[in-house]
């Protein structure tokens, strides 16, 4: 078994239900536990401005599944949202579920990268996943909480 970390988001069609019925989904995920959840998060969006803001999270799972495994059931997850890669980068979606860590692994491959490539930029990925593991690892980078407090945190709000 191996400790995840997923990170979700969505900006589309009610994006809290989105994250709230992902998280279900994830419950559900086969071979798999879902442990932790952070808070619900409303961010800005990466990329384009022209859309609306994001609300984000991050679940811990502890999962037997390999790592392209649980790529293809996240984004089955994904789809089953009614997600449409057909847009812009960084543009609009109703789900985006990424893995930022898998266990102590580095993959870099054509379909995946782990740890997720933009992780310790982005506020609203390090942020709750500190909230639900503050000593949390990032394989190759240190301790999650050695990034978080260089980063903008402007625009990251902790919902209720
Ligand atoms: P970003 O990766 O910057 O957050 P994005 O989430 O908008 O951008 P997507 O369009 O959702 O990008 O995904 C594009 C591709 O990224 C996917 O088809 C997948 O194969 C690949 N990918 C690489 N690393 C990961 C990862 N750690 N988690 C999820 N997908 C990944
Ligand atoms: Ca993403
Ligand atoms: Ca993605």
């Amino acid at each position: 078994m191996t400790i995840v970390y997923i990170g979700l988001g969505s900006n589309m069609d009610t994006p809290e239900q989105h994250i709230n019925s992902a998280i279900d989904s994830l419950n559900n995920l086969q071979s798999s536990r879902l442990l932790k959840v952070s808070s619900l998060y409303k961010s800005k969006p990466v990329g384009p401005q022209n859309q609306d803001d994001y609300i984000n999270a991050v679940a811990e799972l502890d999962t037997g599944l390999e790592a392209l495994e649980l790529l293809d059931n996240l984004q089955k997850i994904e789809v089953e949202h009614g997600r449409d890669r057909s847009g812009e980068r960084w543009g609009p979606r109703t789900l985006d579920l990424d893995i930022l860590i898998f266990g102590n692994k580095q993959i870099d491959n054509s379909r995946l990268n782990v740890p997720h490539r933009e992780m310790l930029k982005r506020a609203f990925v390090l942020v709750p996943l500190a909230e639900i593991n503050p000593d949390c690892e990032i394989p190759g980078a240190g301790v999650v909480s050695d990034h978080i407090y260089k980063l903008d945190q402007d625009g990251l709000e902790k919902l209720q």
